[in-house]
């Protein structure tokens, strides 16, 4: 086939951190998604679209499992619901054998109408009510408890009912990563962390079950979680030691980073971010070398979220426009905005176009549509030109877009789930006028009359 003529242009190279080729590394389209392509996804199911590659999903899981299961003997892990509660999303995770893992009410309900046994979803979080407590009480769920109000609340539900509800305290801890994030759960360098563990086995209405601990998000350092697993198994030696209790299961969280480039990083976050088995092979070997009997290894759970759907997660839209800025950069405009794409604020998503383009590149703004100054989806990239109406895909948005997405402006996107066979699935509706006001009421004085 002929090539479509390009015009020569100059460019103008701007130094910086990188060399003088820019930063361009993306020179395909990248024009299917699991061999389905784009522009029937966009044309099927509206633009913009997210896309979720099952395969990705179960082939990212099953590698952090062999990761962590060849190198300790008892493992579970729990999918973080906030990251991703979707619920088809969901149930890929727990058909691969995930617990639930909820820090709401709210998700603690959608973790039950999944059908996870209620012995296996794992409540966290600050905001429990007294109402929630109940239930997971009656539940037999483990209940992770974040303060002191909390604990004696929960002491005075289970005398209440009758029951000896299982539990874990949340402990937070200095791991050589600052700042320290210690605003959750009980500190263990000043003691509050014992002081909650003497209450619950001494005041004896609780089971003191396992201890858990959630040291930051997106964590590039492996050895923060070597320390940090080093302190709960101190935590619970010692509980053996002094009070002769037994830690059925430590709970190291999660805060993997996943491949995404943070913001201002030199390098790219799929040649940087540790991999399963860096994460593993620090928190293994810490767990391993605790000093706990054979036959009394505490169970590990992991409730990593990011690093398990970021990659399976794709945002596709249209040009809507391009324009000259005042210093003359060149401006591409989008159909989706950062009211969607959440994570543009700290990643440098990587963005291909979703057609054929030729050699030319320029160094380009990525705007949103909404009407706001702040609505940038990459401040700084070297994209061939794109003509409106033209497709463009942004990776690794799997993780906290949808369920921290807000509705402005615009109708939010339509999700769907490309099966293993390489099938669409509409696994979320775009939103419409009718279901943004749904919950909305109208005093009859302020009706709108007819006209
Ligand atoms: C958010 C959260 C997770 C998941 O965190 P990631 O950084 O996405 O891995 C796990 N556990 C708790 C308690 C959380 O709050």
């Amino acid at each position: 086939m002929k090539k479509t003529y390009e015009s020569p242009m100059i460019t103008p190279l701007h130094s910086g951190l990188m060399n003088k080729f820019g930063t361009r590394r993306n020179f395909e389209p990248m024009t299917h998604i699991d061999g389905v392509a784009v522009k029937d996804l966009l044309a099927t199911f509206g633009s913009p679209l997210f896309a979720f590659s099952e395969r990705s999903i179960r082939e990212t899981y099953r590698d952090a499992v062999r990761a962590f299961t060849t190198r300790y003997p008892k493992v579970q892990f729990a999918w973080s619901y906030k990251t991703n509660y979707l619920n088809a999303i969901c149930q890929v995770f727990h058909s691969e054998g995930a617990w639930g893992e909820v820090v709401s009410g709210m998700e603690y309900q959608k973790a039950l109408q999944n059908g996870v046994p209620p012995s296996r979803i794992i409540f966290n979080g600050p905001d429990k009510t007294n109402d929630e407590l109940r239930m997971a009480v009656e539940n037999q769920s483990p209940i992770h408890i974040d303060h002191l109000d909390e604990l004696y609340r929960l002491i005075e539900i289970a005398r209440a009912l009758g029951k000896r509800p299982q539990v874990a305290i949340r402990v937070n801890m200095d791991t050589g990563v600052y700042p320290i994030w210690d605003r959750f759960g009980f500190n263990y360098e000043n003691g509050s962390a014992w002081d909650a563990i003497n209450k619950i086995i001494l005041t004896d209405t609780l089971d003191l079950m396992g201890l858990h601990c959630h040291i930051g998000t997106f964590m590039l350092s492996t050895n923060a979680y070597a320390i940090a697993t080093a302190k709960m198994c101190e935590l619970a030696r010692s509980l053996q030691a002094k009070h002769g209790k037994k830690i059925a299961y430590i709970d190291m969280g999660g805060g993997f980073a996943s491949k995404n480039t943070l913001k201002g990083s030199y390098m790219p976050g799929a040649d940087t971010s540790p991999s399963f088995d860096d994460y593993a092979e620090a928190i293994c070997t810490a767990m391993l070398n605790a000093g706990f009997e054979a036959d009394a290894l505490p169970l590990l759970v992991l409730e990593t979220g990011r690093a398990l759907i970021d990659e399976a997660g794709y945002l596709l839209g249209s040009v809507l426009a391009n324009k000259r800025l005042s210093d003359g950069r060149r401006a591409t405009i989008l159909d989706f905005g950062v009211n969607v794409l959440f994570t543009a604020f700290w990643y440098d998503h990587d963005v291909y176009p979703a057609q054929a383009f030729g050699a030319h590149a320029e160094e380009s703004v990525v705007y949103g549509p909404l009407c706001m100054n702040i609505d940038v989806i990459r401040d700084n990239v070297s994209l061939p030109p794109l003509q409106a109406g033209e497709q463009l895909v942004v990776c690794r948005v799997g993780a906290y877009n949808i369920t921290q997405s807000m509705q402005f402006i615009s109708m939010r996107p339509a999700v769907v789930l490309i099966d293993e066979q390489g099938k669409p699935h509409l696994i979320k509706k775009r939103e419409t006028l009718q279901t943004i006001e749904m919950d909305e009421a109208m005093p009859s004085y302020l009706m709108p009359k007819p006209n």
